[in-house]
């Protein structure tokens, strides 16, 4: 959950109509249309990034009169599928996805399960991913392909696609490593162990 307490002021005089902040909102809020910049205050998480990247410093964070709060409710029974979603990308549903909002991965489930298919989509609607912008797009995108959705790019938000995860690592390369200290099938067990997800066939020693 996310309180919502600034917005960004647009200085017209100011902005050349260059689309960068456009294209860092991770909720898609601002447009430009006729080259200048304008931001949808309902669509708006605050996060700031498009008045840190204006190179012309047309933007500014101004105080809403009133914060907006925004999160998802986590339905009990919503629990089953949130349990089963989480355990398919091996993320325990108490695990908090993004630490500047707080938010947990059964609340990333419960937004998706109500029609959030990206993640723009995802921030809008819990406010994740609208703090540092940085750490969370991995468990997202995680999570929404466990929920049979495959990542796409949005227009104009960047991210670089999936990391592979220890789950994904070939037996071959494994093998390798595991003379030089490294002890992937241990710490996949311990995975999952945390996440409370059933051991994968992989965790229990393909190599
Ligand atoms: S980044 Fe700044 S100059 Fe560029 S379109 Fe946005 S407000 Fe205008
Ligand atoms: S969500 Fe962030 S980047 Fe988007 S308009 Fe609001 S403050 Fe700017």
């Amino acid at each position: 959950m996310k309180v919502v307490a600034m917005y960004p002021e647009v200085d017209l005089g100011k902005c050349t109509g260059c689309r960068t902040c456009e294209r860092v909102c991770p909720v898609l809020a601002v447009k430009v249309v006729e080259k200048k910049a304008t931001v949808d205050i309902d669509r708006c998480r605050g996060c700031a990034a498009c008045e840190q990247r204006c190179p012309s410093y047309a933007l500014t964070m101004a105080r809403r009169a009133e914060p907006v709060h925004v999160g998802v409710a986590v339905e009990p029974d919503m629990m089953p599928m949130i349990r089963q979603i989480c355990a398919r990308a091996r993320i325990h549903p108490e695990y908090i996805v993004c630490y500047c909002t707080a938010t947990r991965a059964e609340e990333v489930v419960a937004a998706i399960l109500k029609g959030a298919a990206t993640p723009e989509e995802v921030s809008l609607a819990t406010g994740a991913r609208t703090g540092c912008k940085v750490e969370c797009i991995q468990p997202i995108l995680r999570l929404l392909e466990a929920a049979g959705i495959a990542p796409r790019r949005a227009e104009g938000w960047q991210w670089y696609g999936r990391t592979a995860t220890a789950w994904e690592i070939p037996s071959e390369v494994k093998r390798r490593f595991s003379k030089r200290g490294f002890y992937f099938d241990d710490d996949i067990k311990l995975l999952e162990k945390v996440a409370g997800a059933p051991p994968t066939e992989q965790s229990c020693g393909d190599v």
